[in-house]
């Protein structure tokens, strides 16, 4: 029976790299920008290029529900929107009604949105996910975060 394998650390907030700790920075200062009248669970990603720059978003909810969007795909879809830099690393975290850190997992429409790009570069991208307990589940590759994704050769 075939089987795939899920590789991911789980680290500390002291044991996360320097890039990670600036991007962990540049989320928790675009936290408050997240409009989560709804849902009162703030999210903020942080997405970094290989040039060196950062697009942060949060998430955005509207009234009518379906049209708000999640925090990784206002960061990632800011980044590609200016810029064919390919994506290096995407930081997500998220805060509860009471401001507590919370799972950052992010949905599985966003690991579809983070596959696309990641098949137009030859490097994988980095996933760092903040949870509940503040410590960080970190990916080498999206890939995991999407076994058996559909892609542009699924349409051919
Ligand atoms: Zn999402």
């Amino acid at each position: 029976m075939p089987s795939k394998q899920i590789d991911y650390l789980y680290l500390e907030k002291g044991q996360l790299s320097d890039n990670d700790h600036m991007l962990l920075q540049r989320a928790e200062a675009v936290l408050r920008f997240s409009h989560s009248p709804y849902s009162n669970f703030k999210v903020a990603s942080a997405v970094l290029l290989e040039d060196g720059s950062i697009s942060e978003g949060t998430n955005q909810e509207n009234a009518a529900y379906p049209s708000g969007l999640c925090a990784e795909r206002v960061a990632l879809y800011a980044a590609k929107g200016r810029s064919h830099e390919k994506i290096k690393t995407l930081l997500v975290i998220a805060r509860d009604a009471l401001g507590q850190p919370a799972d950052a997992f992010c949905c599985g429409g966003c690991r579809q949105v983070i596959m696309e790009y990641a098949s137009l570069q030859d490097e994988p991208i980095r996933i760092v996910m903040g949870d509940h307990a503040h410590q960080f589940v970190v990916l080498a590759n999206a890939k995991d975060l999407l076994p058996f994704h559909f892609n542009s050769s699924s349409l051919q």
